[in-house]
């Protein structure tokens, strides 16, 4: 039987062109055209200055492990246990949840420095997710 892939994300008006980027191998962030504050999830409005005209920046993928929370429950079919969510700070300075992956629970530590990896179900979905830095800018 084919392995079950993950539940998908709803994309809608807000946030498909965001999945458009991540298809494309992007980590992008939302960006108000009006005070250039960043934000993610995207969303219609700025939050500082509510603006409705936004673009948005690619970032480089790298940051810091802000905080994390390893999960064993409820398993979802499609993903590999435990998962190690992670609340990514982005050297562009938003935050960004993701999985931590290519690390052991043992090993995770806070503010240590985690780069992108763009993961790739077998059904060609993409997803950004994070593994330890593996670069000199630590
Ligand atoms: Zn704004």
């Amino acid at each position: 039987m084919a392995q079950s892939f993950r539940m998908k994300p709803p994309m809608g008006e807000d946030n498909g062109w965001w999945w458009q980027q991540a298809a494309e191998g992007n980590l992008a962030i939302q960006r108000c055209k009006a005070c250039s504050t960043l934000r993610h999830p995207p969303r219609p409005m700025c939050g500082d200055c509510q603006s409705l005209e936004w673009d948005h920046v690619v970032a480089s993928g790298r940051g810091t492990l802000d905080s994390f929370t390893v999960l064993h429950h409820p398993q979802f079919p499609g993903f590999d246990y435990p998962l190690i969510i992670i609340l990514v700070k982005l050297e562009e300075g938003t935050r960004f949840t993701s999985q931590l992956i290519n690390c052991s629970e043992d090993a995770v530590e806070f503010g240590m420095p985690v780069e992108m990896v763009m993961h790739e179900d077998p059904d060609g979905f993409r997803l950004p997710m994070f593994q330890p830095a593996q670069g000199a800018h630590a």
